[in-house]
């Protein structure tokens, strides 16, 4: 029990609404075939009453009233045969009357025995079916006795009537109403109790409807206040979580979103509006930290001075390129060394010095292609890579650049000049080796008079 309030409590919000919905809709299921399996069988009950038990007490009422009648008649009849001198012509009037009375109530017995048979033969009985068998059973004897009184009195009224046979009429006729009385009373009996079952059954089927129906409501109740309830509380949190997140991301961004909900919005709109605000203030804030990183990476791979790439991207391209110098990419490396530098700050200074510096870096940039890539090893010393030339290509680009710094004349610039020394990459080299047969060829062009290229 325990376990499953805790499963149910567990599960997902579909499945609670899932489950519950399906026990509203078996609920309301139950309430239709419910009610039109009693309403049926009710409507069957009111039609018994209707077409049977209605017209059975009616000819009962009927058949009393004939009773009367036949008694009345009877009296009038034996007044006449008694008058002095006899009323011939009026007991002959009378006689006849009897005899037709005596045929209207077999009439009516034989309308009752039919009603009575159809409904048991087309199975229109739903309530008291052996009440009804006994019914016909009666209505039949009743109608057999009915029969031989009939056939009595048209005996008896067949010659003038005698006290004798005035009196045995009379006790033939109390019989009669004794069965009559004892047939009524059952065809009323048979009715109320019919009316009676249709009326509980009434009520039965209204208190189930009203169980069933109540319960389907209760349910529905549960259901929309728990959808409500529950998306409130999710949608609070979401919105918190999005006004959170907006607010962190706001803090640190210099873009200001505001999430303001627009009137007449409701609170999915809202939120799809809040969600939209956040992932912009989200992309800005990517677009400004990338553009920090890009500033970092600049600053930690790039010497601040000149702009070239410093020591830390030398050791690390460097590895790159001869890996790819290994595979059989051509790779040439350029060493170069300003001359006398020292000389140059000791002369004009340390800024006219730097001057001198990034100028370089200028004119080396713009005499190599994008792709060449351009270091600042230390001091004034510098190294190029070039990929896809060969030492005799490298040394075509330094001869250039030899020409250019020798050529230079600018203002507020000092002249100076660079040494040059040239290697490419051979198989098996190492970083190690190849830096050294380059650096080997700047010594050589240094002792060899300075601002000359030499080729290791
Ligand atoms: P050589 O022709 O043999 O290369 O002689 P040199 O004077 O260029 O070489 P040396 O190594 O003796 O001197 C290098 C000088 O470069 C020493 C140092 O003060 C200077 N220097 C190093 N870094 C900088 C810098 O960033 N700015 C300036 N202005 N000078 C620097
Ligand atoms: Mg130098
Ligand atoms: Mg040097």
């Amino acid at each position: 029990m325990t376990h499953s309030i805790l499963s149910w409590l567990s599960a997902s919000f579909t499945r609670k609404i899932g489950g519950l919905s399906t026990i509203l809709l078996s609920f309301i299921l139950l309430v239709i075939i419910y009610s039109v399996i009693q309403l049926d069988s009710i409507s069957r009950e009111m039609r018994e009453l209707a077409e049977i038990d209605i017209p059975l007490t009616e000819i009962a009422s009927e058949f009393e009233m004939k009773q009367l009648e036949q008694h009345i008649l009877l009296e009038r009849t034996r007044l006449a045969a008694s008058s002095t001198p006899p009323a011939s012509v009026e007991q002959q009037h009378l006689n006849m009357q009897l005899i037709e009375h005596s045929e209207q109530v077999e009439a009516l017995l034989d309308q009752a025995v039919t009603v009575a048979n159809t409904a048991l033969k087309q199975h229109e009985i739903v309530d008291g079916m052996q009440a009804h068998k006994e019914l016909l059973q009666h209505l039949q004897a009743y109608a057999q006795s009915q029969g031989s009184f009939h056939a009595r009195i048209s005996e008896s009224l067949a010659q003038p009537l005698s006290e004798v046979n005035a009196a045995a009429l009379d006790a033939a006729a109390e019989q009669m109403d004794l069965a009559t009385e004892v047939l009524l009373e059952q065809i009323e009996r048979l009715t109320e109790e019919v009316a009676e079952i249709t009326a509980s059954h009434q009520q039965r089927f209204l208190l189930v409807d009203i169980a069933l129906g109540s319960g389907a409501f209760v349910i529905g109740i549960y259901i929309t206040l728990y959808l409500i309830v529950s998306f409130r509380r999710h949608m609070g949190e979401i919105q918190r979580k999005v006004d959170r997140l907006n607010h962190s991301l706001q803090g640190s961004s210099a873009t200001k979103i505001s999430l303001e909900p627009a009137a007449g919005d409701d609170e999915l709109a809202r939120l799809a509006a809040n969600i939209d605000g956040v992932l912009d203030s989200f992309t800005s804030e990517m677009k400004n930290r990338s553009e920090v990183e890009r500033q970092l990476l600049q600053l930690a791979t790039t010497d601040k001075l000149t702009g070239a790439l410093n020591r830390h991207k030398w050791d690390e391209t460097l590895a790159q390129e001869i890996q790819l110098a290994k595979r059989g990419m051509p790779l040439s490396l350029l060493i170069l060394d300003l001359d006398n530098f020292k000389g140059i700050n000791d002369r004009w200074g340390h800024d006219v010095g730097d001057r001198v510096l990034v100028r370089t870096v200028e004119l080396i940039r713009e005499n190599v292609r994008s792709s060449d890539l351009i270091f600042r090893l230390g001091g004034e010393e510098f190294a190029l890579l070039f990929r896809n030339h060969s030492k005799q290509q490298a040394a075509v680009v330094a001869e250039e650049l030899r020409q250019i710094f020798e050529q230079l004349e600018e203002k507020n610039l000092p002249p100076f000049t660079a040494s040059f020394g040239i290697t490419q990459y051979e198989s098996g080299d190492s970083q190690e080796t190849l830096i050294k047969r380059a650096d080997d060829a700047l010594y050589q062009a240094k002792t060899n008079g300075r601002n000359r290229l030499e080729l290791g």
